[in-house]
């Protein structure tokens, strides 16, 4: 066993350390919160959820394992502590949550590896098939940047560039604190189609697929996939860029994974979720500065929202709610989360702010500490009663981990 200090190392735009401790007191801070709350009785008796140890999916598996009470499967790929090198905070929010979940009486599951894979498709579906009552929910939470395809073997690396044209903008160096101006060259054909084949629709339709086969799911099986639109300023990046491309993907696959479940009466969803910083979002150009500016321009007006608090929405106002509120749904039939970053008035005010800002004026218009503070806090870095100074043991180890990477 291994007790040490450990201190945020930041590269860029990761964190290479992860403070177990830290990690679990981000997820009992929002399991507390979840529990304080009342959820549908008609929410899921047990979920799959695929990305589940960090950002909107561990969210998601928070929500339903303790707001919804289900029992719940865990796909993800993290790294146990090796030696000197802590474990992924990943693994250390998905060993808290496990030991949470067991202390109350629900069952849970974890499948580490990769998820892009068949291997990891059938072990899951043995461990429902052995574990568990068939599936009510089904999350689809995965952001990778890259994809092995599982039939023909082809490695795909996704990229974030623009399409068509070049793009010049603004940007935030996080681990500075500098605003820069960034060029960024259009994607070639070729990083087009493997950033589709990587976050697009076909591995969401190949795990439904496999489930469907094997008769895991349950009558009235629901399935989530998240998207992001964002506004005019990153498009260029998002929407309309490499990322959008797939996520477009994404959305023209519900409509085979109806199919696929009509005989269930289930039903396939997008889920588009406001901006927050995860390790994913942390990665894209020009999305920190803008999540700076939204962040303080949300806040200002009182309606911020973290992940967990979007997922507590999504669970009770959306997927398992009797009455759906105006704007939940919109034209494209996608859940809409999104409506208040959207809101035209905070929008107006973000734009107003990107034009201004300035590395010298960025803490005034921005709020780089609040997306510093959150980024360290994906690593378990800043929790209020983890000392940093403490020794913390390093090792740890998943009690349900169904296989198959550590
Ligand atoms: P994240 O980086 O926090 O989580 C990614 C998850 O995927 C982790 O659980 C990780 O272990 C898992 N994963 C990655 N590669 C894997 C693999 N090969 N096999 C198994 N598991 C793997 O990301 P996030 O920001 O929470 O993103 C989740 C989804 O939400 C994505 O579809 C993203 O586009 C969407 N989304 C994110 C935002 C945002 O602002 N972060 C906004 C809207 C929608």
């Amino acid at each position: 066993m291994a007790r040490r200090v450990v201190e945020p190392k930041i590269r860029g735009f990761i964190c290479t350390t992860a403070h177990a401790a830290g990690c679990a007191a981000h997820v009992q801070e929002q399991v507390a919160r979840v529990e304080g709350k009342k959820f549908p009785s008609s929410g899921p008796g047990t979920a799959l959820i695929i990305g589940a140890s960090t950002g909107y999916g561990l969210a998601s598996r928070i929500v339903a394992t303790f707001g919804a009470g289900a029992d719940s499967l865990g796909v993800f790929f993290e790294r146990p502590a090796q030696g000197e090198r802590t474990a992924s905070a990943g693994w250390y929010n998905s060993v808290a949550l496990e030991r949470m979940a067991r202390e109350r009486g629900r069952r849970v599951w974890s499948v580490n590896g990769d998820a892009f894979s068949d291997a990891v498709k059938l072990r899951s579906v043995e461990l429902l098939r052995r574990e568990f009552r068939p599936v009510d929910l089904v999350i689809y939470s995965l952001a990778s940047p890259q994809r092995t395809h599982p039939r023909t073997g082809q490695l795909f690396r996704s990229v974030l560039k623009p399409v068509g044209q070049g793009f010049t903008s603004k940007t935030l160096h996080t681990d500075r604190g500098v605003v820069d101006t960034v060029h960024l060259e259009p994607a070639s054909e070729e990083e087009i189609a493997a950033t589709v084949a990587v976050m697009g629709g076909e591995d969401w339709l190949l795990w439904m697929e496999a489930l469907a086969a094997a008769g895991v799911l349950a009558d009235g099986v629901k399935s989530v996939a998240y998207g992001y639109l964002g506004p005019q300023l990153t498009w260029p990046i998002y929407r309309d860029g490499t990322i959008g491309l797939a996520k477009k993907d994404l959305e023209r696959t519900v409509d085979r994974i109806d199919a696929l479940l009509r005989p269930l009466q289930g039903k396939a969803h997008i889920a588009v979720n406001k901006a927050v910083v995860t390790q994913a979002s942390s990665a894209i150009p020009v999305v920190p500065l803008y999540i700076s500016l939204l962040f303080r321009a949300m806040k200002e007006r009182g309606c911020h929202e973290s992940c967990g608090e979007q997922m507590e929405r999504l669970f009770a106002e959306r997927l398992y709610a009797k009455n759906l509120p105006d704007g939940a749904v919109d034209g494209e039939g996608r859940l809409r989360l999104d409506g208040w970053e959207m809101d035209p008035a905070v929008q107006v005010e973000v734009l107003r702010r990107w034009q201004l800002v300035t590395t010298e004026n960025l803490r005034e218009l921005g709020d780089p500490d609040g997306y510093g503070a959150d980024f360290l806090r994906l690593f378990g870095f800043g929790l209020p009663g983890v000392d940093p100074l403490e020794p913390v043991e390093t090792e740890s180890f998943l009690e349900t981990c169904g296989g198959l990477a550590g």
